[in-house]
């Protein structure tokens, strides 16, 4: 049972509540039970209005089920389920009574749908509360009337830009943009909801949904007049193309579909189209790739300790910040943003003053873009506070150590915590590749030492790396999972290790693009051939990014803990010489490759197909080995780790979910022909490879 029907004062209620369950989903059972109900509806006797609502807290519908369109292998199947959702929404729209959804929780995909197939919207403040359209998030377009309806509601911009970004809004946005009608507090939502009736009956509200918006000055061309529209639809397309580089065809067929069904005042041909299109998305492999990685960003950021059930994590609201350079500044923001109290410290003035700059610029970026109001960001800035001793890490909760990437400076760091903190705060280091035991051997308790390695830049990368040692306590653990969650972060659990899990598969990547550069390439090819393989920039550009000094430092620290293979290329280590350390040094391997410093380039001698193998089977190759050694549990962090850590192609599913795709023998085979071909050890398959070749098997199968 996922609906209740019941009238009171003849208003009739569609109270979704699905069993057992937290949210409601559009399930195929759901979808029938609101058919029966609505048909009923129709041949009832008039009713003052009808209401849809519901009866979980924070949720009105979350969306279809995924696991419904996960099984579309066939388009016309996928138009047929897409068709029998618009019905239903055609018949809601089609009642006599007035509609309203209740919307005090999250409303996305059908859930939104539903709602806009309503006459009418009453939203709430809840802070979770959030409206939206993520279904190209999923490689599929909004399949039970979003495309033609959406638009119309809240103008074409607007509405090509919820759609094609799949970003959900929060209600006050959804009010400015007309989304919803009405916003109310959630506490006395019944008696909102019966003055928001009675007003809907005395007519205060308009009845056509698609003419209350008001619109002026330039809105008004851009949806009102042809040439306005068709600017917009460019620029559209235009960005579509800039975010998505042409790999996501999702948002390109929505873009599609709405320039027809925009224009067409017959509602069952604009809603063919749609749903024609969703079944021909529904059956991409892209579209399954990003279903999978959805089911597993899902599972990773829910994850949890195993058997600590009854453990309460220590509440964390100080943090200690040691070190105030790129990554202390970021992660201090960070936590002040979430309303934890910071103290961050470092050894200078000047230091502190930068990482206090940085913090401080973000703040600014966010009111910029309307995420916080300008007040909110002085209250936040001012949760930060800065030192060059210890003082206040006496009561801190968890200190972070975000020092310069040397085993002798850290020590000295977490010598010198050992005497500042209280006996119950959890020590967490930051560090990029070296091992957390060592440091966690210094501290009076090394069950509460854990690694939590954050991304640069910390405030858009959604990976954190939790690393733990066989003395981490499960406390510690689950304290700091849910610390990473309140955070908004993504954590995947790794085993204290050379080079954690990304850093290693990553920086031998780096290495041989080097390594590639070095023989003549241009550097400029070796980044494209990355990027057309869909990352989100070429090797090259991210070393410059990173600063080569960092990819240097934990290099040479993977080559002494884990080989030769990891030894930095020569161009490397000239580059960092001669102060060529990218953005932070105001010159990097661009420069240097224009003043030609390497070799006579030689690029149409280039082999692209051989250059994007040396690249990216050797990062397969390296998930194997950290397989075989249990640095993660399965590949599905190594997916996870990669997609959020670095930017690795979702749509491919994912490092490893790609290497299936390709098939594990067909990569063995490559990886043998490099090694032959270059007489590289580098390049000889790991035993988990060769395992799975001969057991004819993929990493997930
Ligand atoms: P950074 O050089 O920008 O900053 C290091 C800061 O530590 C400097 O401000 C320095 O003054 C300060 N410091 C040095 N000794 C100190 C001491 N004894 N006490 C207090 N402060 C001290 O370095 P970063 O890039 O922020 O890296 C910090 C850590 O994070 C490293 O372990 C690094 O490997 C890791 N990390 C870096 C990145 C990245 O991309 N930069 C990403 C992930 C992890």
């Amino acid at each position: 049972m996922s609906i209740n029907y019941y009238e009171e004062n003849n208003i009739g209620f569609i109270e979704f509540n699905q069993d057992d369950s937290k949210v409601n989903i559009l399930t195929v059972q759901a979808l029938q039970e609101l058919t029966l109900i609505v048909a009923r509806l129709h041949k009832a006797a008039a009713l003052k209005a009808v209401v849809f609502i519901s009866k979980k807290s924070d949720v009105f519908i979350a969306g279809a089920d995924i696991k419904e369109i996960e099984g579309i292998n066939d388009p016309s199947n996928g138009e047929a389920k897409s068709k029998a959702g618009q019905e239903i929404f055609n018949a809601i729209e089609d009642l006599k009574p007035p509609t309203i959804a209740v919307i005090d929780g999250v409303a996305l995909g059908g859930g939104c749908e539903l709602a806009l197939a309503c006459q009418y919207r009453l939203a709430t403040f809840n802070p979770k509360a959030r409206i939206g359209l993520p279904e190209v998030t999923l490689g599929i377009l909004p399949g039970f009337g979003g495309t033609y309806r959406l638009p119309r509601l809240i103008g074409l911009p607007e509405g090509l830009k919820m759609i094609l970004g799949g970003k959900p809004v929060d209600t006050p946005k959804a009010l400015r943009l007309g989304l919803v009608d009405r916003l109310v507090t959630s506490n006395g939502l019944e008696r909102h909801l019966n003055e928001f009736i009675d007003d809907v009956c005395n007519k205060k509200i308009p009845v056509d949904k698609y003419s209350r918006r008001t619109i002026k000055g330039l809105a008004v061309f851009q949806e009102k007049s042809f040439i306005g529209q068709r600017i917009v639809f460019q620029r559209a397309t235009q960005d579509v193309l800039k975010t998505t580089k042409g790999f996501y065809p999702a948002p390109l067929k929505a873009l599609h579909v709405i320039r027809q069904n925009f224009y067409m005042n017959d509602r069952a041909k604009g809603l063919a189209l749609e749903s024609q299109a969703f079944g021909q998305l529904a059956t991409t492999a892209i579209s399954k790739n990003l279903i999978r990685v959805f089911y597993l960003a899902e599972k990773y950021r829910k994850l949890g300790v195993p058997d600590t059930e009854g453990l309460v994590s220590k509440a964390m609201t100080k943090c200690g910040i040691v070190g105030a350079g790129v990554m202390g500044g970021g992660i201090a923001q960070l936590f002040s943003y979430m309303d934890i109290w910071v103290r961050l410290k470092d050894i200078h003035y000047d230091a502190l003053a930068l990482g206090l700059k940085s913090a401080a610029k973000l703040y600014r970026d966010a009111v910029k873009r309307r995420r916080l109001k300008a007040h909110e960001a002085i209250v936040k800035m001012g949760k930060i506070a800065s030192t060059i001793d210890y003082t206040g890490f006496r009561n801190t909760d968890i200190v972070i150590e975000a020092v310069v990437e040397d085993m002798d400076i850290k020590r000295k760091v977490f010598r010198e915590l050992n005497s500042c903190v209280n006996e119950q705060t959890i020590l967490a280091t930051n560090t990029s590749a070296l091992s957390v035991s060592e440091l966690a051997k210094i501290t009076k308790d090394p069950s509460k030492v854990i690694g939590l390695h954050f991304f640069n830049p910390v405030h858009k990368m959604p990976l954190v790396e939790v690393i733990t040692t066989p003395q981490t306590s499960k406390e510690t653990l689950a304290s700091v999972l849910a610390l990473v969650k309140r955070l908004g972060k993504t954590p995947i659990l790794v085993k204290d290790s050379c080079g954690f899990l990304v850093n290693r598969i990553l920086l031998g990547y780096l290495n041989e693009a080097g390594r590639i550069w070095e023989e003549g390439a241009d550097i400029a090819t070796i980044d494209k051939i990355m990027t057309d393989f869909g990352m989100p920039m070429g090797p090259l550009t991210l070393c410059d990014e990173i600063g080569l000094d960092i990819g240097i430092k934990v290099l040479r620290i993977l080559a002494d803990g884990l080989g030769e293979r990891f030894k930095p290329v020569a161009i490397f280590e000239k580059a960092y010489t001669e102060g060529f350390l990218g953005k932070k040094s105001g010159k990097g391997f661009y420069l240097l490759d224009r003043r030609s410093l390497v070799k006579t380039k030689q690029s149409n001698l280039l082999n692209t197909t051989e250059c994007l193998q040396r690249m990216v089977y050797p990062m397969i190759n390296e998930a194997a080995r950290c397989l075989e050694e249990r640095i993660v549990d399965d590949p599905g962090a190594v997916d996870v780790g990669m997609i959020f850590g670095t930017g690795f192609p979702a749509f491919r599913g994912g490092l490893l979910r790609y290497a299936d795709s390709l098939g594990i023998s067909h990569i063995v085979a490559g990886l043998r022909q490099l090694q032959d071909k270059w007489r590289a050890a580098r390049f000889a398959p790991a035993n988990y490879l060769i395992k799975l070749h001969n057991e004819q098997r993929g990493f997930y199968s």
